[in-house]
Parts: C-alpha cells; structure tokens; sequence
C-alpha cells in the first residue's frame, strides 16, 4: 500500500501512551487508491488525535467492496509492511525479486530496512477486503537489509470464548512465525456469539481494537466496522461480545522519535528528503521486476518546516 495523497503532511511522531485504561473512539479518514475503479480506504492510524498504538503507525482497512486495487511500485524505508485479507486475492511484487499472492488467513510481511520497493494488485474481479498496517522499525534496526516473508500458516489461540489467529508478535503464551523487532503484537480475534470472551492483555502494553466485520461490544463499548478504538495501557484481560471479527493491535510504546511522510520512517527530515530524493532519482530502492505501469513519482515535499509534535494532539 502506498499513500496517494497528492500533498501528504510530515508527521513527527512519539512514544505518548495514555497511562492506564481508556476507552477513545478514532474516526478514520476516507482516502483513494489507485485502481481503474479507484479503492476507497478507510485510514484510523495516523490518527490526527493519535499517531502510534506501540509501533503501530499506519492502518488502512478496507472493502468488502468489488473495487479493483492497483498500486504502482512506490518506496518504503525504516518500516514492516503487514498485508492481511478477509476476501480477495493480491499480487505482490517486490525490488528483491518476490512475487507472491496473498489469500485470506496468510500474511504478507515486508521489511523495508533502509530502502525497498513493491507493488500491489488484484488479480482476480472479487470483493476485495483487508487491511494494510505499516510497523516502525526501531532505530537499531532501521538500516538493516530488506526482506520479505509470506507466513501462509498462522497460530491460532482458541480460548475464553474467542479464537485468535496471531499475525505477528506474542498473544496468549503463543508467538507468530513473523519477525518483530520491538514487543507488539497483531492479532485477528473472532467473537462469535458468545458474552463471556475475554481477552489476555499485557499490562505494559498499550492497545487498540478495529472492528473488520459484524457488531462487537470491546471492554463496554460499542464497535462496528469503521473507527479504531485505542484502549491505552494497564490491562491484564478484557471483555468482548457479539459475533464480528476483530484486529487487535498493541505493543510496548514507542518512545522514539520518527519523523513519517509519504512511504518513507526516518528520525528527521533531512532523511526523509533523501529518501525522496533517492526514490526520484532511480537510486537505491532497485526496480520492481514484472509490474507492468510506470512506478510512482514522490509527491512534492511541504515547503514548510517540519514542526515537532507529539503522537497525541
Ligand atoms: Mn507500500
């Protein structure tokens, strides 16, 4: 997934967690993809009252809609991709050579390190439904080099009343196959009737949950498909009901710095020019092999200053 905003923000984002438990509802902002019939996302994270959920720093969900997808090779730096669908089938491609499909119940995760570059489409005309989150890769890892893993066969936690599937980090004693750098966690939690679920948290942790599909009450609250619910910290358990299927999101609060604009995580801006500079001058990103269009220009960087500000408005 890229941003396609025509004249995106520099954000300078930090570890902020609210201390303690709570409960805010985060509207998302509707954004374009690209597409012949043009991919309406729904974007909660950055949030504009809030920009990280532990390392978690971006999150577009959507479908189920029949709309196609296609997004050029773009650049990514110091940042994990997570692709994950409910519907649909998608064709990534990449500048270390990967091809690879990905169906619902599979994970596409790609560390971008210091510089990588890929491209999505759909394949086939079907509903298309899913969500892409970017992972902030801590500052001793950010250089390192890229990779690509597909993790086809997941763990699954059935317990308390809910079933789990683990994307990626530690839920409930069971670990992902898929790399994490700092202590998160990704997890798909269906709720199927039942009043009784309830949820293993780590304290330290701060959490937010994503309705994907159906109605759920999370922790007293309310939830369908649409805005995040960020939860803050301090919990050991919490209750959920209904019948819908869920994204849990959590981690250990980021305390670095990072400086987001466009497709690229830095720790400043200077870069972040680099990178754009780099991605428009065919340097060190490598081209991304099969994709059949011209890759994506980089969008013009602000004029203004970049002005420090925290994750929480
Ligand atoms: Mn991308």
């Amino acid at each position: 997934m890229s941003n396609l905003e025509v004249a995106p923000r520099e954000a300078v984002c930090a570890g902020d967690a609210t201390a303690g438990p709570v409960h805010e509802l985060m509207d998302g902002r509707d954004v374009v993809l690209g597409g012949t019939r043009g991919m309406a996302v729904t974007r909660t994270l950055p949030n504009r009252d809030r920009r990280m959920v532990g390392a978690w720093c971006f999150l577009d969900a959507y479908g189920p809609a029949t709309h196609d997808m296609r997004v050029p090779p773009h650049p990514h730096t110091g940042l994990q991709t997570v692709s994950w669908l409910l519907a649909g089938e998608l064709l990534h491609r990449d500048s270390l050579g990967s091809q690879q499909l990905i169906r619902p119940g599979q994970l596409n995760l790609m560390t971008a390190g210091r510089a990588i570059a890929h491209s999505e489409e759909s394949t086939v005309d079907t509903t298309l439904h899913g969500v892409q989150l970017w992972v902030a890769l801590p500052d001793s890892d950010r250089q390192g080099e890229p990779a690509f893993a597909h993790h086809p066969d997941l763990p699954v936690v059935t317990d308390n009343g809910l079933t789990a599937t683990v994307l990626i980090g530690q839920f409930a004693d069971v670990v992902s196959p898929a790399r994490a750098y700092t202590p998160i966690v990704g997890a798909e939690v269906t709720v199927d009737g039942g009043a009784g679920a309830r949820l293993p948290l780590e304290p330290d942790f701060e959490y937010a949950v994503l309705c994907l599909a159906g109605e759920a009450e999370v922790d007293g609250v309310p939830l369908a498909p649409g805005p995040l619910l960020y939860l803050g910290t301090g919990r050991t358990a919490m209750a959920m009901s209904g019948s819908a299927r869920l994204l849990l999101l959590g981690g250990e609060p980021f305390e670095e710095r990072i400086v987001m604009w466009w497709n690229f995580v830095g720790r400043s801006h200077d870069e972040i020019v680099a990178d754009r500079e780099d991605w428009m001058a065919g340097r060190r990103f490598g081209p991304v092999v099969g994709y059949e269009g011209d890759p994506l220009p980089a969008p013009e960087l602000p004029t203004t200053t970049l002005k420090a500000r925290g994750r929480q408005r």
